[in-house]
């Protein structure tokens, strides 16, 4: 403690904290006693006062294979080196077509076409953007709704904030996105508490589309847009037959359904998406963090043919979407894209999650009973344990377990009072172990 205070002191001497407004972030707390990371391999952090750091939570989700992976660091630096940056429109260049035929070969048969943006955000206000306009170039511009869940977290666009289902995102900015509605999320804990895996209670609040439907018309809504595992807003994992049962219901009205896989991409589950983990095909699919293993940002929104073939058929003027970044299909970033998705295969990482799954079903579970916990979920290599908030003071005991877990060595993530894990796919089970009984110690211990 006395050589972290020095440091922190050092630190706060040489860095003005001041400018910079984080994102997400308590500042004032934070700029009074700041967590800065310097550097990072595999499955740890180093802490600016030195310390290894047990990354219990893959960055923000992101860093699936660990970090600064040397295949990732090489191709992004000959990269940057050869070709910095070619115009997004009008122009190409190889790399970000090469990127796309990668991602489909990953995707459930069918979606394969890929539009490029720069986070989960912008692959979300893309993929609600590409489903309206799509109902209006096949002659049904009346469906324009979008209805989005309860609890959902889209990123931070007003598409996202519209159909997402966090009240803190939503209640400072204004109006929002009109024609928006949102289905009841599924997080029970009267029900459900410490399921392991899918819940087994729950697959009838689906059938809350119909309610929707009957209410607004079908003739009015574009797209439904769920995680099929929420991981923001405190890992809520879907029940027994739910994801089954919307897409039943879209195809009876024509809905288009969208999966955001920001978090569940790139092997969470054990498989490439949640798609192929579930066997529910969604209309358009949204990714970002591991896409590029978290290195450069990049997102995408994978459609199937049929919404593709729709604008190129039937798009009145040559440009078939007006829409695109300047930084869609970056250069850097389609080279770290291809790095990441060769080494995920090289490695079997998607497979070496699916096989700790169970190892880390048990040790997460392991957790039930300490003070506190009313509820402990997992599904692939996602976790969470679920804390009974201090009244009156909601969100304090589990951010007083994060700083704790820091103090100590172990990332750990919280949202409300819900403690987040999501280990990058490299973790070995001593790993595993370690932040299980960090984790266990914090417990004991709060009050
Ligand atoms: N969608 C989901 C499901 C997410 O979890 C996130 C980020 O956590 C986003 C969208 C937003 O991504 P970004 O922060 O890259 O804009």
């Amino acid at each position: 403690p006395e050589t972290m205070k020095n440091a922190v002191l050092e630190l706060h001497a040489e860095l003005n904290l001041e400018p910079f407004w984080m994102p997400f972030t308590a500042n004032r707390q934070f700029k009074a006693n700041p967590r800065l990371l310097v550097a990072a391999q595999g499955m740890h952090y180093t802490s600016h006062d030195g310390r290894q750091i047990l990354d219990g939570t893959a960055g923000l989700w992101c860093v699936n294979a660990g970090h600064c992976r040397p295949a990732i660091v090489e191709a992004i630096q000959q990269q940057v080196a050869q070709l910095d940056y070619a115009p997004a429109f009008q122009m190409g260049h190889p790399k970000a077509f090469e990127l796309a035929d990668q991602l489909i070969q990953l995707t459930p048969p069918g979606l394969d076409h890929v539009f490029f943006a720069n986070s989960g955000s912008e692959a979300v206000d893309t993929a609600l953007k590409i489903a309206i306009a799509y109902h209006r170039v096949r002659g049904q511009g009346s469906r324009q709704r979008l209805i989005g869940r309860e609890r959902g977290y889209h990123g931070v666009g007003f598409g996202g904030i519209s159909v997402g289902g966090i009240s803190s995102n939503r209640k400072y900015f204004g109006s929002l996105v009109p024609g928006v509605d949102h289905l009841p999320h599924t997080h029970n804990l009267e029900h459900n508490a410490f399921s392991r895996g899918l819940p087994r209670w729950g697959s009838h609040l689906a059938e809350e589309l119909e309610r929707i439907v009957a209410l607004h018309d079908a003739s009015t809504i574009a797209a439904v847009i769920v995680e099929p595992v929420a991981g923001s807003t405190g890992v809520l994992i879907p029940p027994v037959g739910y994801l089954e049962k919307l897409r039943a219901i879209c195809d009876k009205y024509g809905i288009l359904l969208i999966f955001d896989e920001v978090i569940t991409g790139f092997g969470r589950l054990g498989s490439p998406f949640a798609a192929n983990y579930f066997g529910v095909v969604p209309d358009l699919i949204c990714c970002a963090k591991g896409l590029t293993n978290g290195t450069i940002p990049m997102g995408a929104v994978i459609v199937k043919q049929e919404i593709y073939n729709t604008f190129m058929d039937s798009a009145e003027s040559p440009i078939e979407l007006f829409h695109g970044y300047t930084y869609s299909g970056h250069p850097v970033a389609s080279a770290a894209g291809l790095a990441t998705l060769k080494l995920y295969q090289q490695e079997g990482l998607f497979e070496r999650a699916a096989r700790l799954a169970p190892l880390w079903e048990a040790a997460i579970h392991s957790l039930k009973g300490l003070p506190h916990v009313i509820d402990v979920r997992n599904l692939g290599l996602v976790g969470a344990v679920e804390l009974e908030g201090i009244p009156g003071r909601p969100t304090a005991r589990a951010f007083e377990a994060f700083l704790r877990c820091y103090e100590r060595g172990v990332l750990i993530r919280t949202t409300g009072d819900i403690i987040a894990l999501s280990p990058p796919l490299i973790i070995e089970e001593t790993h595993i172990e370690h932040l299980i009984a960090t984790l266990r110690q914090v417990l004991q211990e709060l009050a």
